[in-house]
């Protein structure tokens, strides 16, 4: 069995470089190390501390990167043997932004460059059957606007795994941080750090482990002491929402396309919600009420068909634009929050989905991850001996355990609501009636908490002239896919 030391490849100067990557202190958060106190840092016990991401996904690679800034030696291991331009636009909301502009400039650039915005755009919930606007959730674009907040954008999971890559590569430049097609099975830990067991027989070790590897993760199974995911009975370790998942990604000219941010259609039983992605193409997720481990229905066309033949046009049309093949379903899932066992233990710690799985309904898995990684290397910067890894990554989970868990809730609570809410849809006055006054009050609250954290501050202005920008491109590369789409026809 193979057995190597996680190479430690940063040099001091080496160093120096990635902790000065900022041009300028400008606009640098006020707990965030400045440039020059990352040198500083840098020089000490942090260049000699190896760290294993298990997982490459979202929240492994920008926990990656965050710590590669602050002078560690990381090592992430991806069991999948490539990234493919796999999987639809996610919502990164204004929490997410703003982080990912605390750390680089860069990045925030890129992400921006691959993203439309939802300034500007309308947001909420419609009746499903008569399409009519029923409540929008203005506090989106007006909370950035009172807080100095960046807009929340919307951006292709595979674009943003893309920029997170190239960004980790600009940091890290004297070696390849990622080992694709690298699975964790297990660990062992003992006095002198962490044994990280590979499937490939391998083993690695490191002073750090962090569990990134999702919602089905393999080292929370083991922290944990679940029923290993492998086993095929995943509804013992993560919680059925009540709902089955069906989505589609086609090409659509709808009329609203550039001022739509997304709109949940929501009736009788079900919820069907319509997000605009770039080059014209319209990402839909069908929630449709289903008993737990109620059967696969294929063709999924003809069950989506069937079950939503009396909802509005704009629902009935994005299913019949998507082809058979490209309909996905799945069982939805997520977890409750992980209030009695912590997400660290001796030196190894969970971020993102392996600790705190969301529901997709209030788009913010993936900002909380990034969260995740952000904090986790601002609290591992102030590491100065080893004995005190174990009670740093326990302080990590302090911190972020509440915010977590409230935002895990309220993903739930609005799932929880719609299902009370749409028996009542007949009697839409009476629904108007009760609600109108109440539900804006509800989304501000609700966005301003998931919005809170936010280590930067943008000058609304600032946020407005990108976000105009970003609305130009996104029109003008629309417009020529529309045309080219046509043309083949
Ligand atoms: C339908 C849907 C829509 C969503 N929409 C949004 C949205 O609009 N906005 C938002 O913020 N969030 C959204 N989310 C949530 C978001 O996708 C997740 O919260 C986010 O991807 C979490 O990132 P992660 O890195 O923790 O986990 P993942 O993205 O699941 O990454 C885990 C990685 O670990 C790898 N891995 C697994 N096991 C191992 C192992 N043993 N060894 C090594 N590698 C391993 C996997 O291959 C994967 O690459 C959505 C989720 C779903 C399902």
């Amino acid at each position: 069995m193979l057995k190597t030391r996680v190479a430690r490849h940063v040099k001091l100067d080496q160093n120096s470089r990635q902790c000065y990557q900022r041009s300028s202190g400008k606009g640098w958060p006020r707990d965030f190390k400045s440039p020059r106190a990352g040198v500083r840092a840098c020089t000490d016990m942090k260049a000699n501390v190896d760290i294993i991401i298990a997982g490459g996904g979202l929240g492994g690679l920008f926990a990656a990167i965050c710590l590669v800034q602050q002078g560690m030696n990381v090592t992430v291991l991806e069991r999948t043997k490539e990234y493919k331009p796999l999987g639809g636009p996610i919502q990164l909301a204004s929490n997410g932004m703003g982080v990912a502009h605390a750390i680089s400039d860069e990045l925030a650039k890129n992400i921006r460059a691959a993203s439309r915005p939802f300034w500007s755009t309308k947001s909420g919930i419609r009746d499903g059957i008569t399409s009519e606007w029923m409540f929008t959730f203005d506090a989106i674009t007006q909370i950035p606007c009172e807080d100095s907040l960046p807009f929340s954008i919307c951006i292709d999971r595979s674009d943003l795994q893309s920029v997170l890559l190239e960004e980790l590569n600009r940091v890290s430049t004297d070696r390849e941080v990622v080992r694709m097609g690298t699975a964790v099975s297990r660990y062992f830990e003992s006095d002198k750090g962490v044994e990280v067991f590979l499937e490939n027989g391998e083993t690695l070790s490191c002073d750090i482990l962090i569990g990134a590897d999702g919602i089905w993760s393999t080292v929370r199974s083991q922290m944990f002491d679940e029923v290993s995911s492998t086993v095929n009975d995943r509804f013992a370790i993560a919680s059925y929402t009540g709902f089955k998942l069906y989505s589609g990604l086609p090409i659509s000219n709808s009329s609203d396309y550039f001022d739509l941010g997304y709109s949940a259609f929501i009736g009788p039983d079900h919820y069907f919600v319509v997000c605009p992605d770039r080059f014209g193409r319209v990402q839909w997720y069908a929630f449709v009420k289903a008993l737990p481990r109620t059967p696969t229905s294929t063709p999924s066309k003809k069950t989506l068909t069937n079950t939503f033949k009396d909802w509005a046009p704009e629902v009935r049309n994005l299913i019949a634009a998507t082809d058979e093949g490209g309909i996905i379903q799945r069982d939805l899932l997520d977890r409750t929050p992980s209030i009695r066992k912590s997400w660290a233990k001796g030196n190894v710690v969970l971020l993102g989905d392996s600790c705190h799985a969301t529901m997709p309904n209030i788009g913010q898995g993936t900002g909380l991850a990034f969260e995740d990684g952000y904090m986790l290397a601002q609290m591992l910067s102030k590491l100065n001996s080893r004995s005190e890894i174990s009670e740093i990554l326990q302080r990590f989970y302090r911190r972020r355990i509440v915010r977590t868990a409230v935002v895990q809730g309220l993903g739930r609570l609005n799932s929880e609501a719609i299902k009370l809410l749409t028996p009542l849809l007949p009697v839409r006055p009476v629904v108007d009636f009760i609600l109108s006054p109440l539900l804006p009050a509800v989304f501000y609250l609700q966005f301003k908490y998931c919005y809170s954290f936010c280590p930067f501050r943008m000058d609304v202005h600032e946020s407005r002239r990108y976000a105009e920008e970003m609305k130009s491109r996104h029109m003008v590369e629309t417009l020529n896919a529309l045309t080219r789409v046509n043309d083949s026809l």
